[in-house]
């Protein structure tokens, strides 16, 4: 098989679908059996590493300087021309093996999506996934737009959410109800939005012949392991468990702060009152401060970070004309991981790189698997990876272990992270219990006032800690914040899932650290080729639902808070 490789990136990123087409041709032309199936997924698999790396390369250039003119046509031109038909070729692929019958070792996991896939694809949905598409791109557009004048400057809803953080209750409350004020006044327009949204979705469902949108999101979501019932469950374990915690952690809050009520806008602000953790004071730092932290966690993935940031394949600092966020991607034919932050010199930097830093060394222990389609891990699990390394280098936090901080500072900056842990798995049963209501009475949903009503009841349920009087109109528009739910349905108790998982691994680093981390980097290695319950066994954690191993997870939380409280 001949795919002509490029001599090297550069060459790559100038590539286009005339490129790629002959190597598909062949794959496309050339008879399946036994005895070629494997070779056939190896040349497959160097194509679609070409088309992957290329895809990525195009879309950080994108990110990392937005003002590059060239960098967002050659992207914009890739996905008009190169894109679809990358994606039209590797479906036809799909099919070819499905439709052979022959099932190569080490593919067992992969066929399973493949034929979820293939199970509810319908060519006309195609329309409506373009049209999903566009409302998306303006539900967007109404978010993106929601900016406020605050002491004088233009501010966006992510620059507002950091005023939550000021010691000064006034000023909290201030920005928080001038930019509640803003958001509501686009509550029409997004529900006109979530009735086209909901529209589209249903008559998706209806076409691929499932008896609801949830059944077809859960089969386009590869969720073999767990159901709409599993979910529940975890939404009822969370209630009696995680909820009464929550309650708890608040009335320490509420006492420290000295207020008799928590507010919504109460929640983000270090109850300590003392100013913000300062970790470093530049990027250079940082880097080299979280190389060695890695180090302590295992020598092989503090090298492997090494090697990113010698060959730059790390953008963290914070300048002008960068996309916002983080996020860490591959480059499959290179095999390198990429990570993009932004770092300003907050705590929060040193989190987000190493939970970055965790899906970095996922894509570093699965180049090595044969086959492309065997690498990616489900998000349930790829969460794990990165989660769990956030606890796993946390006891390397201080100065004196490689890290940042004084020794109280180590102590505080881990209790803010179990606090915030812990107050985030109500808020995700709130945003998952909502989608199982909606899609199981949706035309119910399709009235927003309804879904407010529901929005309501849930936020009694799960957060009853939370004072909203003379704020109900906002309270009970959650819904419409969430992102998730608007342009990614029912994708979000992946994470709820993937952080009890993370805390099982942490369990076991407490009495083992070594012997945690080296069961951790096994089911890392395994990217997709066991189902996710063998993923989370093999990491030496359970994918669990029930109260029982929710509540263990919880315990030892809160007995860590208690003991670092008294540290700092
Ligand atoms: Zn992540």
């Amino acid at each position: 098989m001949s795919i002509k490789k490029p001599v090297n990136v550069a060459e790559l990123i100038e590539w286009d679908w005339s490129n790629f087409e002959p190597a598909y041709q062949e794959l496309t032309a050339c008879a399946l059996a036994v005895a070629n199936v494997e070779e056939w997924l190896r040349e497959w698999t160097r194509v679609i590493e070409l088309g992957d790396e290329l895809s990525s390369r195009l879309f950080t250039a994108t990110t990392v300087n937005t003002a590059d003119q060239a960098a967002e046509s050659r992207f914009q031109h890739f996905m008009e021309k190169t894109y679809p038909g990358l994606t039209m070729a590797d479906q036809k692929l799909k099919e070819k093996l499905l439709a052979s019958g022959l099932e190569p070792a080490g593919f067992e996991e992969p066929l399973r999506r493949m034929r979820a896939e293939a199970a509810i694809y319908r060519a006309e949905n195609i329309p409506l996934q373009v049209q999903e598409q566009k409302v998306s791109t303006m539900h967007d557009k109404v978010m993106g737009a929601q900016t406020v004048t605050w002491q004088g400057q233009e501010r966006t809803v992510k620059f507002m959410e950091s005023v939550l953080r000021q010691p000064d209750r006034t000023l909290r409350q201030q920005s928080w109800e001038l930019l509640a004020d803003r958001q509501l006044q686009d509550r029409e327009e997004i529900n006109q939005q979530w009735q086209q949204f909901l529209t589209l979705r249903l008559q998706m469902a209806e076409n691929a012949s499932q008896v609801d949108y949830r059944s077809f999101r859960w089969q386009q979501l590869s969720r073999f392991a767990y159901t709409p019932q599993d979910c529940k469950s975890f939404q009822r374990a969370i209630e009696k468990v995680v909820v009464p915690a929550v309650t708890r952690i608040s009335a320490g809050r509420c006492q420290r702060l000295g207020v008799k009520t928590l507010r919504y806008f109460d929640t983000f602000v270090d109850p300590s009152l003392q100013p913000a953790l300062k970790p470093f004071s530049d990027v250079k730092e940082l880097v080299s401060r979280v190389s060695s932290m890695f180090h302590r966690v295992l020598p092989t993935f503090g090298a492997y970070f090494d090697t990113m940031a010698r060959d730059g394949y790390l953008d963290v600092d914070n300048r002008k004309n960068k996309a916002s966020g983080g996020y860490c991607t591959s480059f499959s034919f290179s095999r390198r991981p990429f990570i993009f932050t932004n770092a300003v010199g907050m705590h929060e930097d040193v989190q987000t790189l190493l939970h970055e830093g965790g899906h970095s060394f996922h894509d570093f222990e699965t180049f090595a698997l044969p086959y492309f389609q065997q690498r990616h891990a489900p998000m349930e699990f790829a969460e794990v990876a990165s989660m769990s390394m956030e606890l796993l280098a946390s006891p390397y936090l201080s100065e004196e272990m490689g890290g940042f901080y004084s020794r109280q500072d180590a102590a505080r900056a881990l209790r803010e992270h179990l606090e915030t842990s812990i107050c985030f798995w109500p808020y995700m049963a709130i945003v998952d219990a909502f989608q199982h209501w909606v899609y199981e009475n949706p035309s119910q949903a399709m009235d927003p006032a309804n879904c407010d009503a529901c929005w309501a009841e849930l936020e009694k349920r799960f957060r009853p800690e939370l004072d909203w009087s003379g704020y109900e109109d906002i309270m009970m528009t959650g819904w419409q914040r969430k992102d998730h739910i608007h342009q990614m349905p029912f994708y979000y108790v992946e994470y709820g899932l993937a952080q009890l998982g993370a805390v099982q691994i942490w369990r076991n680093a407490l009495s083992d650290q070594s012997a945690a981390v080296a069961s951790y980097r096994r089911a890392l290695q395994l990217g997709c080729t066991q189902p996710l319950p063998q993923l989370f066994e093999t990491a030496g954690a359970k994918l669990a639902f029930d109260a029982d191993t929710l509540n263990q997870a919880v315990e030892l939380m809160e007995k860590k808070i208690y003991e670092l409280e008294e540290q700092a």
